[in-house]
């Protein structure tokens, strides 16, 4: 079975996608923890953190400097979000393809993940 996020990537699967460059895709998450969830996924297929490389610091940065942008677009930069990447089954990491979550709400101060 492909990485679902890969066939997003690829269109095979659906998505709401809200921003694509060469490097990262952005898309709502299908089940929303709160009022704002947008997964940011690197465009070429990386597990998780642990398969991060030392040449992927700039990929890193750039999945942070789109999320600050889209909670700018969201308009929920100045009340606050929150950016999670889960990793690993202990963290609850569900999908094998990197992610991160931008997470904005009035209860997203709660949220543990
Ligand atoms: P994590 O638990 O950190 O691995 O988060 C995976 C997230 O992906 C969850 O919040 C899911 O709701 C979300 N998700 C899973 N499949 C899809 C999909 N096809 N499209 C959008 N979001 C998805
Ligand atoms: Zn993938």
């Amino acid at each position: 079975m492909p990485c679902v996020f890969c066939q997003i990537l690829s269109g095979e699967a659906p998505a709401s996608i809200i921003y694509k460059d060469e490097q990262v895709t952005a898309f709502r998450d299908t089940h929303p923890i709160a009022r704002t969830h947008i997964l940011i996924i690197p465009n070429r297929h990386i597990a998780s953190v642990n398969d991060l490389e030392p040449g992927d610091d700039a990929l890193v940065g750039h999945m942070v400097m789109v999320a600050q942008n889209l909670a700018a677009q969201e308009g929920v930069a100045e009340n606050g979000y929150r950016l999670m990447i889960n990793t690993g089954e202990h963290a609850g990491q569900t999908v094998p393809h990197l992610h991160l979550h931008l997470i904005a709400g009035r209860l997203a101060r709660f949220l543990v993940g």
